[in-house]
């Protein structure tokens, strides 16, 4: 009797908190539409679903609202309502994510940028572009080409993904080998802070490259959008390189073409790029695209040299002999732009033709040093092997960077406890290695659990304390990075039987 008094209790109380919880989100959505317009702000269930998570797809969580604002005032507007309503706020570029970055973790105003996506200026003389927080990273390049110049960081996901995303995520690319990440190619960006305050960090319009005093804008590439909300980039632009070499180099096995991958930097040689793709995802590749890759080969090297025509050809003979020295059967060369771009097309596209061989997939980013390719590699071949599921591998190898693909199906809970797992173990082999849990894709919520065996405690609470200088309530982008972090229940069931 007294159990079935308090159920109806506890029922009861869960109605009234839902019921005032709808109360203030419907204050918060009035309060957006009056400020920013109704076409400015979405609040409608089926449409928040959009919204509910990122590429990485394991976990969901429905934001209480999505504004698209079209300038930094009307950021600043949102980003003060919701602080007036104590709502989290969530910046979102395009949502190519793949750790769980821009998730509503406890509801909260997502603050998308796809309105605020205009290249303002491109300033040819000093090599330098103005860019919208939500331009996408292709048309950057696009917009400079016409001066013989483009915006070096390179993210397969390039045709989608927005500069203030790359500069959250300090994103890298197939040809930040050479070029570096995000952060060596941003000179100054506009921040709105959480409480609204707008600020300019780094070099401006008007100034030189180099700024004195700290590199804030250092500090904010790389922050997963913790900081505030970017809304402006000054990026830097470097000349298209005059001359190419483009190889594809087919190997036995990913040992040896590891192996030569060592070889290849060990001679002094720094390819423009030096990416790796296995047996699996050739195939698969081979099958979406037709670009004429070979079915039986284990693995294969895309090699790019760039840089003045003189001397390349010397370099590029060097890169052939050090290949076939390791193994690899034959060498092809892209013989025009049109082989080249087709064969660029392929490598980053790589994770679309993946549909073709399972319905979901989680792509892990680990970093091994670069002589522990083989190893990493025998090890995910193990895992795989173990947890019965197939993971095809497409990644930086020059890098050292890894991007095995854990294919499984989200509708069977085995498979998906049995992914989850297998991710988790190629991550503390990594570690184990010497190498990292991310070397590009970030922390998000997908890797919190790895934070307190990467970092010391020290070390994290030094982070914690830069995050309050720029948001010291914890309001922008929360529950992300930090272990302590709340979670979705149903993720933690699922992280727990896993383990
Ligand atoms: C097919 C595919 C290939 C990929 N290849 C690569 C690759 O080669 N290299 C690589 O590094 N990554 C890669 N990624 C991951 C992803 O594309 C990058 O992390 C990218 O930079 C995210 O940009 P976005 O605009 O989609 O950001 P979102 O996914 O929307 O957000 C990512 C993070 O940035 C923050 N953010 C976004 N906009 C702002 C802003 N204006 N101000 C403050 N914070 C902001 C968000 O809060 C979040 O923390 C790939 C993803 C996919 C799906």
């Amino acid at each position: 009797m007294l159990v079935g008094y308090r159920a109806t209790l506890d029922s009861l109380k869960c109605d009234i908190y839902a019921a005032a919880v709808r109360t203030l989100a419907n204050a918060l959505v009035e309060e957006l539409r009056a400020a920013l317009g109704a076409d400015a702000v979405i609040a409608e269930p089926h449409q928040l679903v959009v919204y509910e998570c990122d590429a990485y797809t394991l976990e969901r969580h429905l934001p209480d609202a999505v504004v698209l604002p079209r300038s930094t005032d009307e950021v600043v507007t949102a980003v003060r309502i919701a602080a007036r309503h104590q709502r989290a706020i969530i910046p979102r570029g395009a949502g190519t994510s793949l750790s769980g970055a821009v998730l509503a973790v406890d509801g909260g105003v997502v603050i998308g940028t796809a309105r605020m996506n205009r290249v303002l200026e491109v300033d040819a003389r000093n090599r330098r572009a103005l860019v919208e927080a939500g331009c996408v990273n292709a048309d950057i390049s696009a917009a400079a080409r016409p001066y013989g110049l483009h915006f070096a960081p390179d993210p397969s996901s390039q045709g989608a993904c927005t500069v203030g995303g790359n500069v959250a995520m300090n994103s890298g690319g197939p040809h930040t080998l050479k070029y570096g990440v995000t952060t060596n190619h941003v000179l100054g960006l506009e921040l709105v802070l959480p409480d609204g305050e707008v600020v300019w960090l780094g070099a401006t319009r008007e100034s030189g490259d180099d700024v004195e005093g700290y590199d804030l804008r250092g500090v904010v590439v790389g922050s997963e959008g913790m900081f505030g909300v970017v809304t402006r980039v000054l990026v830097k632009l470097v000349p298209v390189p005059p001359a190419w070499r483009t190889m594809l180099a087919i190997f036995p096995g990913v040992d040896e073409a590891s192996r030569a991958v060592s070889a290849i930097i060990a001679a002094g040689i720094v390819p423009a790029a030096l990416e790796m793709m296995d047996q699996l995802i050739t195939q698969a590749v081979e099958e979406a695209y037709r670009f004429g890759f070979p079915s039986d080969a284990g693995a294969v090297l895309i090699i790019e040299l760039d840089g003045l025509e003189a001397g390349l050809e010397r370099q590029a003979e060097r890169v052939r002999t050090l290949c076939r020295e390791h193994g690899a059967r034959e060498v092809r060369h892209a013989r025009t732009e049109g082989e080249r771009a087709e064969l660029w097309k392929c490598r980053k596209r790589a994770f679309g033709a993946i549909g073709r061989l399972s319905p979901s997939f989680l792509t892990q980013d680990g970093v091994v040093p670069r002589s522990a390719l083989p190893e990493i590699m025998r090890h995910i071949r193990a895992v795989s092997e173990k947890y019965g599921l197939r993971i095809p591998n497409v990644f930086h190898a020059g890098d050292g960077n890894i991007h095995p693909l854990v294919l499984f199906d989200e509708r069977d809970p085995d498979q998906v406890r049995r992914a989850v797992a297998a991710g988790n173990e190629i991550l503390e082999h990594c570690l184990a290695l010497g190498g990292s849990v991310t070397g590009e894709h970030g922390i998000g919520v997908e890797k919190i659990d790895f934070m307190e065996r990467q970092f010391r405690t020290a070390d994290l609470e030094a982070m914690r304390a830069v995050r309050r200088v720029f948001d010291p309530v914890g309001r922008c982008n929360p529950h992300k990075m930090f272990p302590g972090s709340k979670r979705c229940a149903d993720f933690q069931v699922r992280k727990q039987a896993a383990a």
